[in-house]
């Protein structure tokens, strides 16, 4: 029982019946994609459950990234000011549209973007910023905002650990000018695979859809250059399905963190990232920050772990700018934090079914490390 395998996190599903009852209209209609009704549903209810004015629905969390930042129609090469402590999407996205990745250093007491080193990286190219609620932290939106007013930049915030969080009692995807949601299997809320768009300008929603759908408008009319990111039936309805369940997911999350940081807080040398005052929580993961005072470095707990069958993650190093494809490519010259935080954050095994006695198990290791 002790040695049971614990992974870093497990899909969240409803149950067997649920989805099979689910899917079944769709054998009568055999409608199975191409924005159909279950497509248009989930829109719906997500629009109001993530309360935000408008949403376009996506393939994957990358997808609603790539084509999210395609929409402004920025000119090739200017500058995207973001984050390297991130997952390799982010960077990705901005790349793929042939832009350049300006990176800014990271609070080393969130993870998200620092705010007061973001004005001395705009240059004449910089068009935009990219930041992103990291771990579901959200960042310091009042900042940014006033600085891309400043300089006339567009803000397109990485919203995908941040399902469901509100700020300031509005849902996250209300700032800036778009976010992006992965509801990717491993997130807090899952389609399988998808993602989604929020925005506040309705000319963005016909947008998204031309470039998620060929820009095809008619039988025999393309009018843009589209891609196609579009999300299934089948997806859909499991999201429909883990929408009914996600709240009381998030209550267990809670539970089990709660239970963590009790337990992790005294421990000397483990620091906890902090969130912003005026923010919920979704509990999406479970990072600690392993300082110089702790017993052991890193990667010695890491593999610590493993040995008894625990499978934590190291979200996220290396960061995104030290990548194989991206190193010395870029500029980053001051992100001696984000270089800090990475080599010294662990992610622990964090979802709804996790045991108190596996996380017990988790608990016992991190305490003893040094016995
Ligand atoms: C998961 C993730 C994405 C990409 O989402 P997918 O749905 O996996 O394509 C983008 N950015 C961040 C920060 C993520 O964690």
């Amino acid at each position: 029982m002790s040695e049971e395998k614990i992974l870093v996190t497990r899909s969240s599903m409803p149950d067997y019946e649920e989805y099979i009852e689910a899917i079944k209209p769709l054998w009568e209609t055999h409608m199975i994609t191409n924005m159909g009704k279950f497509h248009r549903q989930l829109e719906e209810e997500l629009k109001e459950y993530l309360g935000v004015p408008g949403i376009s629905l996506m393939v994957n969390g990358h997808m609603a990234l790539e084509l999210a930042i395609q929409s402004f129609g920025f000119p090739e090469g200017a500058e995207v000011i973001t984050t390297p402590f991130t997952f390799i999407s982010t960077t990705h996205a901005i790349v793929r549209n042939r832009l350049q990745p300006v990176f800014c250093d990271v609070k080393e007491t969130d993870g998200t973007i620092d705010e007061t080193k973001i004005e001395s990286l705009v240059t004449e190219k910089t068009v935009a910023i990219l930041p992103v609620h990291v771990y579901g932290n959200v960042c310091n939106t009042e900042e940014i905002q006033r600085i891309a007013d400043k300089y006339g930049l567009k803000v397109i915030y990485d919203a995908a650990h941040a399902f469901g969080i509100r700020y300031q009692d509005r849902g996250i995807g209300c700032y800036g000018d778009a976010s992006i949601f992965s509801f990717h299997a491993t997130k807090v809320f899952n389609t399988i695979e998808g993602g989604a768009v929020t925005f506040s300008d309705p000319k963005i929603y016909d947008k998204l859809y031309n470039l998620k759908n060929f820009g095809i408008r008619g039988e025999e009319l393309v009018v843009d250059v589209g891609s196609n990111a579009k999300m299934n039936e089948f997806a859909a309805i499991m999201g429909l399905c883990n929408l009914k369940h996600v709240d009381s997911e998030i209550e267990k999350r809670k539970k089990i963190y709660d239970y963590y940081i009790n337990n992790l807080s005294e421990i000397k040398g483990i620091r906890l990232l902090e969130q912003r005052a005026g923010a919920t929580r979704n509990y999406a993961y479970m990072p600690v920050y392993v300082t110089d005072e702790y017993g052991c470095s890193r990667d010695e707990l890491y593999e610590k772990l493993k040995e008894k069958n625990i499978f934590s993650r190291k979200y996220f190093y290396p960061l995104t700018c030290d990548q194989a494809c991206f190193k010395n490519k870029y500029k980053n010259l001051d992100i001696n934090n984000a270089r800090r935080l990475s080599d010294g954050i662990l992610t622990l095994p964090l979802f709804s079914s996790l045991s108190l006695q596996n996380i017990d198990r988790i608990i016992e290791i991190i305490k003893n490390v040094l016995l």
